[in-house]
């Protein structure tokens, strides 16, 4: 089956919750419209409703532990986008899929999960063991590996202790504020490669701002970047498969 139709009132509208953080969010907003282009042609882009949050807020409420007033926070940006007649909803940084659920319930509308674009790619890929990059709170509760092992049968490895603090650290401290640092992308390639000797197959970039700093052609393993795989599910959604 092909792109949903040229006729652009076909095409469904797609409510993003994003600016967590807005270098990730320009990202995801230049691959839709990328992809529109490439999949319909022309002069098409992607409808989409962007709903941007102050990260500055987001983040000091993360790091305060205040996670019940993010979870009110994110199923009220989803009424909004709702009610500005989003189709299907998308949150634009794995973190915060922590509220995927009550991001769904309360919009009344489908999710598209950027796990589940990650646990495909790695599932058919091919791949059991895979190591997982992110915030200290994705790499360490559970709402995200949970589900790439229950839905993907996969074997999540995240890095030990001193490793997961830096990769936390050059998130919150570089690359949400635009800094890609050579030291930093050289560290990440490190962590890398020990996760290759713990037995991972390849990487899951499990947050959205990694791939601004870690491509494929610096790592000794596969990558699952899960920006791009996660846009492209959410084109798939707006526009229809790829022809
Ligand atoms: N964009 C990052 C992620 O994908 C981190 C920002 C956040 O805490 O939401 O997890």
């Amino acid at each position: 089956m092909g792109a949903r139709a040229e006729d652009s009132s076909e095409l469904r509208t797609i409510g993003l919750i994003g600016g967590m953080s807005w270098e990730s969010s320009a990202e995801y907003y230049r691959i839709l419209n990328e992809e529109a282009r490439e999949r319909l042609g022309g002069a098409h882009s992607c409808p989409c409703l962007l709903l941007s949050l102050d990260f500055a807020r987001v983040e000091a409420l993360q790091h305060q532990g205040r996670w019940d007033e993010l979870g009110e926070l994110m199923a009220d940006s989803a009424r909004s986008l709702a009610c500005a007649g989003a189709q299907g909803l998308a949150i634009l940084t794995n973190t915060m899929h922590k509220f995927a659920d009550e991001v769904e319930r309360a919009a009344g509308l489908p999710l598209i999960h950027i796990a589940d674009a990650a646990g495909q790619a790695a599932a058919s890929a091919g791949f059991s063991r895979v190591g997982l990059l992110g915030t200290r709170f994705t790499m360490e509760q559970d709402f995200y590996s949970a589900r790439l092992a229950e839905r993907y049968g996969l074997d999540v490895r995240i890095p030990g202790e001193k490793d997961r603090e830096l990769v936390h650290r050059v998130i919150y401290e570089e690359l949400v504020l635009g800094r890609v640092l050579e030291a930093s992308r050289r560290a990440y390639v490190e962590i890398i490669g020990r996760l290759g000797e713990a037995g991972a197959q390849g990487v899951v970039l499990g947050c959205t701002e990694i791939p601004l700093l870690v491509r494929q052609k610096d790592s000794p393993l596969p990558l699952f970047d899960t920006t791009r795989l996660h846009a492209e599910a959410i084109a798939d959604f707006c526009l229809g498969p790829r022809a």
